[in-house]
């Protein structure tokens, strides 16, 4: 496996045979079981697949925690290696923003909402990081993780709007055996937090039942995550959301294909997860 912060190294291997189909898994790096099922499907459905691990300075605001991000380069190379990755590309702040960068990607609408409301800047750090990503691996496919929901409507986006010439595929949440979606920043959370932050997939799934069971005010799902949120020791409801899942625009009336998502602080640890659910009947 070719391991290297090298843009020249990557280019050559990526076109060494241009008949070779590639998947693309960009990561920040402290890898979980929900990177590698991303890095499996990549490697499943491409003759080659490159991850790479980048703890990108841009899509961090200065109040946010860039410099304690978890950073465990070592045993993420082993865990994409017995994946079946190809190859990663490591690269420095240096090495993606050299002196005189000045470029930004900037993707309307959708990214003024949720994530983007409560973090300022955020996805144009994103867009940023991806679309070079994009244009030094230039792969067949890349893989995202419906965990960070909006980032996927996002990117989606991004490649329709400027024409990337590449699948985007977005791959089921894995989760904790109690339903806590893993990310990064779980190990964060102390003993008793980690208890509560079971909290997010709670809410959301007692709002899938709620609808399931005929609730169609979007309000009405909105205030129970808020309540539930609200009566949980150690945690404070960011946003609740339901919204449409394709401009991501909050619902009063729940019908079609929806997206139900949240962020609460548990502690001091930023988490957030997210339901879709198709194909809603009106009552
Ligand atoms: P990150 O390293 O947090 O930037 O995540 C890299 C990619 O992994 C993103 O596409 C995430 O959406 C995806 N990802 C993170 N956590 C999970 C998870 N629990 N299940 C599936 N994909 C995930």
């Amino acid at each position: 496996m070719l391991v290297t912060q090298n843009i020249a190294e990557i280019r050559q291997a990526r076109w060494a045979d241009p008949t070779t189909t590639w998947g693309l898994v960009p990561t920040m790096g402290a890898l979980h079981a929900g990177h590698i099922s991303l890095a499996e499907r990549a490697v499943a459905e491409n003759d080659k697949s490159c991850a790479t691990i980048f703890v990108n300075p841009t899509q961090f605001a200065p109040t946010d925690d860039l410099d304690k991000y978890p950073r465990t380069l070592e045993r993420d190379v082993e865990m994409l290696e017995k994946a079946g990755i190809d190859m990663v590309f490591t690269p420095t702040p240096a090495v993606m923003y050299p002196d005189g960068f000045g470029t930004r990607v900037l993707v309307d609408g959708v990214t003024d909402r949720l994530e983007g409301e409560h973090r300022p800047g955020h996805f144009d750090g994103v867009t940023q990081v991806v679309s070079k990503l994009f244009n030094i691996v230039q792969p067949t496919r890349a893989y995202f993780g419906q965990k960070d929901a909006q980032q996927t409507v996002v990117l989606k986006k991004l490649v329709r709007d400027l024409n990337f010439n590449l699948n985007l595929i977005v791959c089921p949440t894995v989760r904790e055996p109690d339903g806590l979606a893993m990310s990064s920043r779980n190990r964060y959370l102390s003993a008793e937090e980690r208890q509560h932050a079971t909290v997010l997939y709670q809410s959301l799934s007692q709002a899938a039942e709620m609808i399931e069971n005929g609730e169609r005010n979007a309000e009405n799902i909105r205030q129970m995550i808020a309540d539930k949120v609200k009566s949980t020791p150690h945690a404070e409801l960011i946003y609740s959301s339901v919204a449409s899942n394709l401009d991501l625009s909050e619902l009063e009336t729940i019908s079609g294909n929806i997206l139900i998502s949240l962020a609460v602080l548990v502690g001091n640890t930023r988490l957030i997860d997210n339901f879709m659910i198709d194909g809603i009947e009106p009552m």
